[in-house]
């Protein structure tokens, strides 16, 4: 009969090895995205390490065994590390993290051969370990505007961790330079009971978070139109049933603007396809430089746009309309050399107290955007005929303006 820790390792060692082909999978069949291989690289070098410890007799000296331990536990940390670097594109560490691995592991071959220290050799470790999750963790939390679900849990998940690993690396140090039995006791006792318990918790909170990564990245190709980079259709009618729900309840105003370019099927036949794709993409970025942050501008079909404004009344919103139109017309498009005039004609609609949906305001806009195109296009028409711009600069009905 092994000892219990030779159990607890042997765990650790085949959960390691597992996680290195989960993720190096992961690798393989989700994106290629580089920091799956480096955390796929890490579990290899944790599974390694624990088979190293399984087998410390075969080694010939107790320092080789030491040593060789050490270098793979100091590479698991990296690696580990390193991945969150990659995944969060982290500005403030050096892409090169091997000269801190190395200096880590000086320190740690230093109190095994030069200077034997248990307490010190056994502490480094567990204390490189906390930093680097701290680290970790901070990485998660600054990395997107609005940390997700998934990468919260990622978070408490590695901060928990790595407290028992800064407990871990205290009681190591406590064992003193030849190893107190006590403390050495209560270290191990520790260690394998946060242990095992803290890496597989982690890990398996960092596959949630590869998991949310790659639904987002999935909703994000489903939502987006590939050429502007604008949402697409799906995308729009998705965020604006938020915002007219949000406005129903809170009684704000919201208006729609659709605009379609004016002829531009000419411009294709005239300038060919890709001078097209150009003009659909110069014409995203005007509409787009009229935006605020709240706003959404949309690529809801092949040369029609769509801007949905929260908060907007329907008088601020054509207003913008005119703007826009007037840009549009006074800014041709560069074709090597050429200015490729263009004209887009738009329709305007407010949230009314009557709509049961997003649906129905953009009907409305669609239908204005329409009888700018019967009346000669390059114009902006409003959703009812009936109302009309007073002299005092208010919207009024066409009976009382
Ligand atoms: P109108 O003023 O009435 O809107 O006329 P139009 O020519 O703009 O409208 P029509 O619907 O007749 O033509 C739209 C053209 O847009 C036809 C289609 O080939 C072109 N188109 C649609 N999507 C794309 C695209 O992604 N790239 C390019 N280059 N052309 C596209
Ligand atoms: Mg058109
Ligand atoms: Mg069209």
């Amino acid at each position: 009969m092994e000892s219990p820790y030779f159990y607890i390792i042997f765990s650790m060692m085949i959960s390691s090895a597992a996680l290195s082909v989960v993720f190096y999978m992961a690798w393989l069949n989700f994106g290629r995205k580089q920091h799956t291989l480096t955390w796929s690289l890490a579990f290899l070098a944790g599974a390694l390490q624990w088979l190293c410890v399984l087998n410390q007799n075969l080694f010939a000296t107790r320092e080789a065994y030491l040593l060789l331990e050490s270098a793979l536990a100091v590479a698991l940390v990296t690696l580990g590390l390193r991945g969150h670097c990659q995944r969060t594109q982290c500005k403030h560490l050096p892409k090169n993290l091997w000269p801190l691995a190395m200096s880590v592991y000086a320190m740690i071959a230093w109190h095994i051969v030069v200077i034997p220290n248990v307490g010190i050799k056994m502490s480094i470790v567990p204390a490189y370990a906390a930093v680097t999750l701290f680290m970790s963790a901070w990485m998660i939390l600054n990395y997107r505007k609005k940390t997700r679900p998934a990468e919260w849990a990622a978070v408490i998940f590695i901060i928990i961790f790595a407290l028992t690993q800064a407990v871990s690396a205290g009681l190591a140090y406590m064992q003193g330079p030849t190893g107190d039995t006590v403390f050495a006791d209560i270290f191990s006792h520790f260690e394998f009971l946060t242990l095992p318990a803290g890496y597989m918790t982690m890990s398996m909170f960092i596959i949630l978070m590869m998991a949310s990564d790659i639904s987002a990245q999935m909703k994000k190709l489903a939502t987006r139109d590939q050429l502007t980079g604008l949402l697409n259709r799906r995308g729009f009618t998705e965020f604006g049933e938020r915002a007219f729900s949000a406005a129903k309840r809170a009684a704000s105003p919201l208006s729609v603007i659709m605009t379609d370019i004016d002829r531009f099927k000419n411009i294709n036949d005239k300038f060919g396809h890709a001078a097209g794709d150009a003009a659909l993409v110069h014409f995203a970025r005007m509409v787009s430089e009229y935006r605020r942050s709240e706003d959404v501008v949309a690529r809801v079909g092949g040369e029609e746009f769509a801007l949905l404004l929260p908060g907007t009344e329907l008088r601020d919103a054509m207003a913008l309309a005119d703007q826009l139109c007037a840009k549009v017309g006074s800014t041709p498009m560069d074709v090597t050399g050429i200015g490729m005039p263009m004209t887009s004609s738009f329709g305007v609609s407010a949230v009314s107290e009557k709509d049961a949906s997003l649906a129905d305001l953009v009907l409305r806009a669609d239908r204005a955007l329409y009888r700018s195109k019967r009346a000669g296009r390059n114009q902006v028409d409003l959703e009812s005929s009936q109302l009309m711009l007073a002299s005092d600069g208010k919207l009024k009905p066409v009976s009382s303006a």
